[in-house]
């Protein structure tokens, strides 16, 4: 039985998880050039995020995405999704990466029991690869998301942040490059999160309604009931069984069915994304010394501090000072 509901009648089942809030790359939407990470002390070991994860599965929660930052820089994933994966009454293991380091881990992974894998891609071109994660080599993610495929995992989707003027001359390539793999896409819009000076994060916004006009200009697309769980938003092609999904935050606010909460790297349970509101995990799970009872009513007390939308406005100054790394994407 679900003990999970918040003031608004919704029911959370769904717990993103990140794993560190370091990263091999430097995505220009997601963090500053130069920045500071958590001390690793101050992270939580594999046995911590473990309990962390089984206490919401306890009261309700389905699903759990383990993200970051980038999950696979951590030394010890695959020990922390083998442990998280045989939490009984979790349904899914998903991972969101950036696919530089899959062709290693894939078949590991699949091995230790994650069943889906999410996969930033925002541009096919090396150059431009480079210069919207600064460090990351394209070549080497597309054959990290071919190595997942080979690797089995049937429920791969390409997640891609369109900038205006960046990369929106790209969303056919992107496209077409999903259907090669029969695999799915969705687009998402750029959100507020943290302070960046690289670009205009208002300039730079591409509405999802657009970049559909640009899709349908090629290939019609028709709404589909498809569902993961997720904010992203389905649609079928013909003659193709990739879906494209389209994440927005801002032109169409997906707050009304959030099924989600986050914890971050240290250990702070978020209960919105566009809110700073957080709730201390990590002081439970080592300040008690039977966590488990403690750190249940702790999240059953946190839901009811569940704001009932995100305020994101690309014009204003920044609000919420933590990057998207932090947050746990
Ligand atoms: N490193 C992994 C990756 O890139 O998939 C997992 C963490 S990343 C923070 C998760 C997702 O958040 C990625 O799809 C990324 O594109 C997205 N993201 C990061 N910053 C964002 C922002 N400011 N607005 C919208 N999406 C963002
Ligand atoms: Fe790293 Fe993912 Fe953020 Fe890019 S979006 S900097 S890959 S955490």
């Amino acid at each position: 039985m679900n003990q999970l509901s918040d003031s608004f009648g919704r029911q959370i089942t769904y717990l993103r998880l990140s794993v560190t809030d370091r990263c091999d790359f430097r995505c220009v939407y997601c963090m500053a050039e130069e920045m500071t990470f958590v001390p690793r002390k101050d992270v939580l070991c594999f046995e911590e995020l473990s309990l962390v994860a089984r206490a919401f599965v306890e009261l309700g929660v389905e699903k759990i995405r383990l993200t970051g930052g980038e999950p696979l820089v951590r030394k010890d994933i695959v020990h922390a999704v083998e442990k998280i994966a045989a939490i009984d009454g979790l349904r899914e293991l998903c991972l969101s990466t950036n696919a530089s380091k899959l062709r290693h881990y894939a078949p590991e992974l699949k091995r230790a029991g994650v069943h889906r894998i999410n996969v930033s891609l925002d541009s096919l071109q090396p150059e431009r690869f480079k210069q919207l994660t600064r460090t990351g080599d394209v070549a080497t993610v597309i054959d990290g998301i071919d190595a997942a495929i080979e690797a089995g995992f049937s429920g791969l989707k390409i997640n891609a942040v369109v900038l205006r003027g960046r990369n929106d001359d790209e969303i056919l390539d992107l496209v077409e490059f999903a259907r090669q793999r029969a695999i799915d896409i969705s687009f998402i819009e750029e959100m507020p999160l943290g302070a960046i000076v690289e670009h205009d994060r208002a300039l730079a916004f591409m509405p999802s309604d657009e970049i559909r006009a640009v899709i349908e200009s090629r290939y019609p697309l028709t709404a589909s009931e498809h569902s993961t769980g997720g904010p992203s938003r389905y649609f079928s092609m013909a003659d193709s069984p990739s879906r494209v999904g389209f994440i927005s935050p801002h032109s169409n606010n997906f707050c009304g069915a959030c099924n989600r909460v986050r914890v971050t790297a240290e250990g702070k349970l978020l209960l919105c994304l566009g809110n700073e509101d957080a709730l201390d995990l990590r002081a439970i799970v080592r300040g008690e010394s039977d966590p488990l009872p403690a750190l249940k009513a702790a999240i059953i007390g946190a839901m009811s501090h569940k704001p009932e939308k995100h305020h994101f406005d690309l014009d204003a100054p920044v609000d919420i000072v933590r990057f998207m790394n932090a947050t746990g994407g």
